[in-house]
This record gives structure tokens, C-alpha cells and sequence, in this order.
């Protein structure tokens, strides 16, 4: 059928500058552009272009550029390009449009209309170059009292305490799966991990075998619907175990790694046959109740002995704040809640984009709520799903957060330009495909170095931001809202995220 799509991208190559190298066309996994040898000359197929900009970057001679396609439907404000691309696409496929990677449509993101406080006159800032600050995190349920006992010498805690994992800085990578994207990747999050002392997730493909021993004090192993690659010894590999219920990008329904990317060795981590689609269901088929989960947590916790905490991952819904009251109370040590601004590798556009609610909301509601109810302490909460910078991780635990989940941000790190393409198995940048000749293009000890620099810069900034603030422990910002202000933001808005408008 000839396709009435216009180009999304249109690809310049400056001809003066050009050597003919064709280090595009070997770069480029959608065939864009050809060296004719006759002709000594290269052409370019712009509409195949995702506008991934592997080729701009490599280009040696700096001579292309990827820009959007200047054409342009007549204007119409209800019919907008998005709107018409979909459409057709529709009408030549005759099936769901799908997407990657997180949410682009322009709901409001909340971090930008908060603004943070500082230290003036009576409560002096820190300098943290020059005093300690501390960025130490503990995952897991909190004891409601703690009793010391200070008979003798050392005092000694008698309270009971739960399993709880370690931070050096309060920020974790997010659940991605190996299958979704490649082994380079995962073991590139695995040692940035391991190197700078926070936590990977290991999304719901499995942990390969041979880096249990090295990097399972570093691991969030999950169990999900699919129950890929569950057993005995993957739960014991990791610091802490994570039921996935939910994801910010496609609330209420399952997922799809198509055959193609079911390589050996992920078919060998996830325990089914090679090439076979790995289908998961959209719920957990053994979960229909509060009580069914609880189940199931107490089932993990058995299993591994009650060392390691157990995390619920859903997604930021409508009625968030009584589900997470529900799963503190199913006996959950601590809940993640993903936002609808969080990425995917594979997702139907009508969902990733219309589907859930802002972090922001949901994470000061859930907040709210646990701490009416008292039962605050019982768990840890993690927010996901759209962390930019280390503003936007301050702004979280300053409404309630104890921790972050970055994924798209460290997909960034590595290398990815956001082209939403990661369904089709052909990331130029060798991070979600399994495609040998792509994934060699992943260099695990540079890829981590870049992830690690990242933790790095972003610890710093916070510990600036809260020096700025006269605070030196990133625990004394948690749920403190006074810290927050809200800039151009409803009065509703300002009651549900708990803040005050600025200059209040
Ligand atoms: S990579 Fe750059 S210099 Fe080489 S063929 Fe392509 S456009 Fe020309
Ligand atoms: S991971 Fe690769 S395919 Fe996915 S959005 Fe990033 S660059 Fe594109």
C-alpha cells in the first residue's frame, strides 16, 4: 500500500563537507542512507528516518543534519500533526499504534512550578565542600518506636528492625528488564550500581546466573505477571524483592517482548524457549484482592528467609492513596509508585499517553495519607517516572519521597535520544535491541562510567541545594513540604500536592 505519511525527519547532508566514508550507512539500522559506488555519491531515504541522531554524531566530518520535517498538514488546531500521523497509520496497518520510552504529551510537570527554598540571615546555609552532609538512604519499614537500652557502655537498639537496604544517595535505576533492552545495558546499570553504592532493578526478564555472585547486594529482583525467570535462588540474588503490579506507561495492561528479541540467553534467563513472544499478562492472575497480595508478599518473605524488604511497583492511578494504604497494610515494606510520565520499551500510544496521573499528585497524596493514617513509618516509598535532573529528586523527597527510580534519565546517560522506537528491536544506540552487530556499540565499562558520573553530578547538586538550605541530612527534607512553594499552579493543585504558593 503507498503510504500517505508524511516524514517525520528530514536529512541533510552537506555535500562540500562530506567524505563519502559511509560510516552512516553503516550505523544507521534503518537503512537511510546508501553509497551508489557508480556514482561515487550517497542518497538518503529520509522517511525511514526515527531521527535517533546516530549518524549526526558519528558523522566524522560533522556534514548531516536531522531535523523534524518542515511539511506540514494545513493548521488545524483540533487535527494535529500527532493526530494525523496516527490516524493514517491506522488506516495502512489496521492495527494498535505503538510507542517507547515515556509520555511526551505536554501535562503539566509539576517539578517545574515548585521552587525550593534557601537559608537568609536566621538559619545559616552549609557549606558542603567544607562540612559533612549526608545523602544516606534506607529502604524498608521503619520501627514505630525505636527503644534503646543505655545500660552499660554501648547502647543498644531493642526495638525490632526489618530489613532495609542502603543508599549512598537516594536515587535508584529503575526496572528494565534484560530482553527489552540489552545485556551490555543491564550489566552497564549493574555496575554502575554496584560501583556507586545504590540499587539496579532487574524489571521482570530475570538476573543471568553469572552475575548473581557479583551484583546481588546491589539488585531489586522483580517478580512480575509474567513470573519470568522467578525461583528460589533469583529471589535469593538480590537486596530486595519487587512485585510489579503496575507501570506509569501503561497502567492496567501486561507486555509483549515479540519472539525476535527472545535471544538464547534471554530465553534461557526468563526459563521459557528461544524466540517464543514472552506475553505478560495484564494482572497478576493469583492477585484479585488486597488479601491475594498479601499473600504473595508474605510468600516472598518466606522464601528469602524475612532478610530482604518487599517493594510493590504501581502505577499513579486515580485512587492511589488507598491502594498504597492497602498494600502497606498487605504487609508491604515499601511501595513504588511509577507516574505517567514514566518510559517503556513497548507501549500502545493510547495508553502511554492518556492513561494514569502525574507523579507529583500521586506521590503527595500517597504521602498524605499514610501519615493520617499512621502508618507512615510501615514503608519506604519510591517515586518513578519522569526524573530529569536533581532538582526534580529533591523537589520528590521533599514532597514525601524517600527515594527515586531513574530510568529514562539513565537510558539518556548512555546514549539514548528519546526516538520512541525501542518496540522494534533496532536502537542504534545498542541499548534496547538484541541485535549483535547494534549491541556491540555498548562498551559496559564506558556506558557505566557514564552512569556513575551521573550519580555523581547529581549528588553533588543535592547536597549544594540542601546546604543552600541549611540542611545536611537529605532525611530532614523528607515530607517537608515547607521547604516546597508553588509557582502558576491552581488552588487545587496547592491543597492535593500539600503546598503553599509563593510568596505565602
Ligand atoms: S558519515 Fe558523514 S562524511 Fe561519512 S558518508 Fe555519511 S555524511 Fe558523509
Ligand atoms: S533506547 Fe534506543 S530505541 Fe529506545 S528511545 Fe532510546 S535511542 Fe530510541
Amino acid at each position: 500500500m503507498y503510504s500517505h505519511l508524511l516524514s517525520e525527519f528530514t536529512v541533510q547532508r552537506m555535500d562540500d563537507r562530506c567524505i563519502r566514508c559511509q560510516v552512516c550507512e553503516r550505523q544507521c539500522p534503518n537503512e537511510v542512507h546508501e553509497y551508489d559506488k557508480e556514482l561515487d555519491r550517497m542518497f538518503t531515504y529520509e522517511e525511514k528516518c526515527v531521527g535517533c541522531q546516530r549518524c549526526v554524531v558519528m558523522c566524522p566530518a560533522k556534514a548531516l543534519f536531522v531535523r523534524s520535517h518542515p511539511s506540514e498538514y494545513r493548521m488545524n488546531a483540533s487535527w494535529t500533526r500527532d493526530k494525523f500521523q496516527n490516524l493514517k497509520k491506522q488506516a495502512e496497518t489496521g492495527g494498535v499504534v505503538l510507542t517507547g520510552s515515556g509520555n511526551d504529551k505536554p501535562y503539566r510537570i509539576y517539578w517545574d512550578h515548585m521552587v525550593l527554598n534557601a537559608s537568609q540571615v536566621t538559619n545559616p546555609s552549609i557549606d558542603p565542600l567544607r562540612e559533612p552532609m549526608e545523602l544516606k538512604t534506607f529502604i524498608g519499614r521503619k520501627p514505630d518506636t525505636l527503644k534503646i537500652n543505655m545500660d552499660g557502655d554501648v547502647p543498644k537498639v531493642e526495638s525490632e528492625l526489618h530489613p532495609n537496604i542502603t543508599l549512598k544517595s537516594p536515587v535508584l535505576f529503575s526496572a528494565m528488564s534484560y530482553g527489552a533492552i540489552s545485556y551490555r545495558a543491564y550489566k552497564s546499570l549493574a555496575m554502575a550500581a554496584k560501583e556507586f553504592g545504590v540499587m539496579f532493578n532487574t524489571g521482570e526478564g530475570g538476573l543471568p546466573v553469572e552475575m548473581r555472585k557479583d551484583y546481588a547486594s546491589n539488585a531489586i529482583v522483580q517478580c512480575a505477571s509474567g513470573r519470568f525467570g522467578v525461583d528460589q535462588d533469583y529471589l535469593n540474588s538480590a537486596a530486595m524483592i519487587e512485585i510489579k503490579i503496575g507501570q506509569g506507561a501503561k497502567p492496567g495492561i501486561g507486555g509483549h517482548l515479540p519472539g525476535e528479541k527472545v535471544a538464547q540467553h534471554v530465553a534461557q534467563t526468563r526459563m521459557i524457549p528461544q524466540g517464543t513472544d514472552a506475553l505478560s499478562p495484564a494482572p497478576q492472575h493469583d492477585i484479585y484482592s488486597i488479601e491475594d497480595l498479601s499473600m504473595l508478599i508474605y510468600a516472598l518473605k518466606e522464601a528469602t528467609n524475612y532478610e530482604k524488604p518487599v517493594s510493590v511497583k504501581i502505577a499513579a492511578v486515580h485512587n492511589v492513596a488507598a491502594i498504597a494504604s492497602g498494600i502497606v497494610r498487605a504487609g508491604a515494606d515499601v511501595v513504588a509508585i511509577d507516574g505517567i510520565r514514566g518510559g517503556t520499551g513497548a507501549a500502545p500510544l493510547a495508553t502511554r499517553d492518556n492513561v494514569g496521573i502525574p507523579l507529583e499528585l500521586a506521590l503527595a497524596s500517597v504521602d498524605r495519607r499514610l501519615r493520617e493514617e499512621g502508618i507512615r513509618s510501615k514503608c519506604s516509598i519510591l517515586a518513578a517516572g519522569g526524573f530529569r535532573c536533581s532538582a526534580d529528586v529533591l523537589k520528590a523527597i521533599a514532597l514525601g519521597a524517600d527515594a527515586v527510580y531513574i530510568g529514562t534519565a539513565a537510558l539518556v546517560a548512555m546514549g539514548c535520544t528519546l526516538c520512541q522506537k525501542c518496540y522494534t528491536g533496532k536502537c542504534a544506540w545498542g541499548i534496547c535491541t538484541q541485535n549483535p552487530y547494534l549491541v556491540k556499540r555498548l562498551n559496559p565499562e564506558i556506558t557505566s562510567q557514564r552512569l556513575v558520573n551521573l550519580l555523581k553530578a547529581w549528588s553533588h547538586e543535592l547536597k549544594e541545594m540542601l546546604g543552600g538550605m541549611g540542611i545536611n541530612a537529605i532525611e530532614s527534607i523528607r515530607g517537608n513540604r515547607e521547604h516546597l512553594r508553588g509557582i502558576s499552579l491552581e488552588e487545587w493543585e496547592l491543597n492535593v500536592l500539600g503546598v503553599k504558593g509563593a510568596g505565602e
